[in-house]
């Protein structure tokens, strides 16, 4: 039987566990357990059907492992002993481990309606060999149907549309694509830009069954009894915690059946045994309430922590703020924290700051963009609870300096005096910087 004083079981947040524990801790052995030969950047799997061509060229590389002194073995674990601490595996000889990490990620949700077992029906797997196959389906389809309009569908609507002479519809159940996600005046703004392609929006809309003789799709039947052509469908309706072996393991389960960890990241079951990523409980950063949330943001923040604690307390999890965005037929989405939506669902008294600038500075240079800035806060105490962002590739950095000021509670009146630094081809001007500007407006408004 092999030995190791880490076993780490997964992809993206376990390669990070594992380079997190090589350097808090160098002199131990680090083995990674995972499935697949290749990981596949997860975020980066809409974009293998338009912009990179394949998933060939979404990978995450193995010389990060080599790197960091990790060994890999690509194996699956199918068994675990929490009493002689010993994982067994499909094809290899068993790994006895000092530590372990949970780091499976999760499962793409399947919903129970007719036909969804029909050969033209594709749910968002991380796997090569399955989304190169989807790959080619898409190559040939005249009709696709994505059912959910979150991220995913989304952005696999707008990567699907590129290049090709294809019929492309999304159906939502709820009001509008992404509301789970952004506030109306943003979902309107990113629904406007998809429709722009030709992609059809149908919202309020359920799907009930997938029609077609024997195993071909032909359309998709909805509870408003419309009826759409389809030869291919793809599934992009959320993930549920990848924790049977957990499970099967003696693990106590949480929220959604996570491996339930504490704020070090170790389950409550076993000492010796940590988890990460979308396979395990979190808990919101506002109000310590369970969250379903799945982003790479939480995972990787959650393997760092998980990776840096396993000899000895090094981080605290400080739950999740849910900070993400997304580029719809060029323009970018981004948020960070609440939305005005939850917030009101919860009651809050909320002041809203918004401004909107060119973010470059004068905004003739070439390839400016109109950003447009969104800043809740709290009206009693004036911390900041939220932000969203629409605009250019800047977008994505502005949400995570939005991140950061929820992290570390800034008020308005300590954001409308922050310091930005700004240049005429990289940034809004000084005087209109729209987070600033934004804080500015909301300091009035809490002033009364
Ligand atoms: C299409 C898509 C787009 C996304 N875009 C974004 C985005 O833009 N921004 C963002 O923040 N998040 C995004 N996400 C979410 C993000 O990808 C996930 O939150 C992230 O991948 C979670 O990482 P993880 O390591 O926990 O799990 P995963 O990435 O699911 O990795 C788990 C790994 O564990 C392996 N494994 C499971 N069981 C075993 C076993 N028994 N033995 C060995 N190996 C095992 C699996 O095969 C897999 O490789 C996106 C997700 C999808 C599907």
């Amino acid at each position: 039987m092999k030995k190791t004083d880490v076993v780490v079981l997964g992809g993206l947040s376990g390669i990070t566990a594992g380079i997190s524990c090589r350097r808090h801790y160098p002199e131990k052995k680090v083995i990674l357990i995972r499935k697949e030969g290749t990981v596949l950047i997860p975020c980066g799997i809409p974009y293998i059907f338009g912009t990179v061509g394949g998933p060939e060229n979404n990978v995450v590389p193995d010389g990060l492992l080599e790197k960091n002194g990790i060994e890999l073995v690509t194996d699956e674990a199918i068994n675990l002993d929490r009493e002689k601490k010993v994982v067994t595996l499909k094809n290899h000889e068993p790994i006895q481990y000092e530590k372990l990490v949970f780091a499976t990620g999760s499962l793409p949700l399947v919903p129970p309606i007719p036909g969804v077992n029909k050969e033209n029906v594709f749910s968002v797997r991380k796997e090569f060999d399955y989304l190169k196959e989807l790959l080619k389906k898409v190559d040939k389809a005249k009709d696709i149907v994505i059912i959910g309009g979150g991220f995913i569908g989304v952005e696999f609507a707008d990567e699907c549309r590129k290049n090709r002479d294809v019929n492309i519809t999304v159906v939502e159940m709820m009001d509008r694509c992404l509301q789970l996600a952004l506030d109306n005046e943003y979902c309107d703004e990113a629904r406007a830009k998809l429709e722009e392609t030709g992609v059809k929006v149908l919202t309020n809309e359920k799907v009930v069954s997938i029609n077609g003789k024997e195993d071909a799709v032909e359309s998709v039947e909805l509870a408003s009894g419309k009826e759409i052509k389809a030869d291919l469908v793809i599934l992009g309706i959320g993930a549920i915690p990848n924790s049977k072996l957990a499970e099967k393991s003696g693990l106590e389960l949480g929220f959604r059946k996570g491996i339930k960890v504490d704020r070090l990241m170790r389950s409550y079951t076993d000492k010796n045994i940590f988890a990460c990523g979308d396979c395990c409980t979190k808990e919101s950063f506002f109000d310590g309430k369970p969250s379903g949330i799945m982003l790479a943001s939480v995972a990787t923040s959650e393997a760092r922590i998980a990776g840096a604690n396993l000899f000895s307390p090094v981080h605290h999890n400080c739950g999740v703020i849910s900070v993400f965005a997304t580029v719809i037929n060029g323009r970018a989405f981004g948020v960070a924290g609440l939305t005005e939506r939850d917030l009101k669902k919860n009651g809050m008294n909320i002041v809203i700051g918004e401004a909107a600038a060119a973010d470059t500075h004068p905004g003739g240079m070439p390839n400016s963009t109109m950003l447009k800035v969104k800043l809740i806060f709290a009206k009693d105490t004036g911390i900041i609870l939220g932000g969203a962002v629409s605009g250019g590739k800047s977008t994505g950095e502005m949400v995570n300096v939005l991140s950061a000021c929820i992290l570390h509670r800034m008020t308005a009146n300590d954001i409308a005096v922050f310091q930005m630094g700004t240049h005429p081809a990289l940034t809004s001007s000084p005087i209109a910087y729209p987070i600033v500007n934004a804080a500015c407006k909301a300091v009035l408004s809490i002033k009364g």
